[in-house]
């Protein structure tokens, strides 16, 4: 059985809209894996994003690959993925800047 989560109606399992008030139906258990695991992941990337920031550019690779897998399993959390993959694109972009700077001063002096 499927509860409506409007209004609590039990729906046979295999109903997709409610019976009584037409709200769509989304089976718990299921989305209550997808829930949990992608918050595990938005968290790791939004860390490695940031951490990249302190310490280098490769943490910020690792939060471009979670932004990158957060996007193509879309959904509600593909927000968090381009949110993830921009600050990790940027904070790569900022380290190479640094990098070219470094060897063009280098060379100069
Ligand atoms: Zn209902």
């Amino acid at each position: 059985m499927v509860y409506c989560k409007e209004c609590g109606t039990e729906n046979p399992d295999n109903a997709e809209f409610c019976q009584e008030c037409g709200n769509e139906l989304v089976p718990e258990n299921e989305d209550n894996v997808m829930g949990t695991k992608s918050t595990g992941l938005i968290i790791f990337g939004y860390i490695f994003a940031v951490l990249g920031l302190i310490s280098g550019s490769i943490l910020s690779l690792v939060g471009l690959v979670i932004g990158f897998t957060l996007l193509r399993r879309g959904g509600p959390d593909r927000g968090h993925g381009i949110i993830i993959t921009v600050i990790s694109a940027f904070v790569i972009l900022i380290w190479i800047a640094i990098a070219i700077l470094y060897v063009y001063y280098a060379y100069l002096t």
